[in-house]
């Protein structure tokens, strides 16, 4: 999306559109080698406008602009959520709803287990669309996904969201189980920030 060639992000400040804690260290670690100064929309005080979109791009759009627009900074937000094959892939878009107004991951699991039932093709993927905005309206979006399946129990207490229940293809621990950094090398946000980083970083 955008112009002709992608923009590339100067050393200005950037702030990450989440109030995900999760998301937060996940998008700050894989920033940290390119020395940009991150801070994060709930530290200066800009608060989460609803995700109306009904795809992954119109969501991290929605939300990068929105900080963007209260910061006049240039602003990464990310979209992302958890596609089951058997559910024609749901719960898609709406991952973070299934885990209630209190964000309880356990029962958003258990959701997904349930509306399995029982089903034999356990087979998902994560999707994290990332966008960048900039103060005079520019954006470009970036787009990864990991392919896996769902197992039960939950197992481990590493990441966040489902990833106790994400097996990534090839692999024979969840999510919750392997060590961040080995998720950060292959998970969906990963792929989409590998995309971002060729587009819009300048080597350390
Ligand atoms: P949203 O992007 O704010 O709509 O939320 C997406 C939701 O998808 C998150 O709150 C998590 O529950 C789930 N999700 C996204 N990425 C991951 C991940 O890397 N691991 C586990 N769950 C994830």
């Amino acid at each position: 999306m955008g112009g002709l060639a992608p923009r590339k992000l100067g050393r200005e400040k950037l702030v990450i559109a989440t109030h995900n804690a999760g998301k937060l260290a996940e998008i700050s670690a894989l920033m940290a080698p390119f020395g940009l100064e991150c801070v994060s929309a709930g530290s200066l005080g800009v608060a989460e406008p609803d995700e109306t979109g009904t795809t992954f791009e119109a969501n991290a759009i929605l939300k990068a602009r929105h900080t963007c627009a209260a910061t006049g900074l240039p602003s990464l937000a990310d979209d992302s959520g958890l596609c089951v094959d058997a559910l024609h892939g749901d719960p898609g878009v709406y991952t973070a709803n299934w885990a209630g107004p209190k964000r309880d991951w356990m029962r958003a699991m258990r959701m997904v287990e349930a509306a399995l039932d029982g089903a034999a093709d356990r087979r998902a993927h994560f999707v994290a669309v990332l966008a960048l905005a900039w103060p005079d309206g520019h954006v470009e979006t970036f787009r990864g996904h990991v392919e896996g399946t769902l197992v039960w129990p939950p197992r481990g207490s590493r990441g966040f969201g489902y990833d106790p229940m994400f097996v990534p293809e090839g692999h024979a621990i969840t999510f919750g189980e392997m060590d961040p950094d080995a998720k950060h090398r292959i998970s969906h946000r990963a792929v989409a920030f590998g995309k971002l980083v060729a587009a819009c970083l300048v080597a350390p």
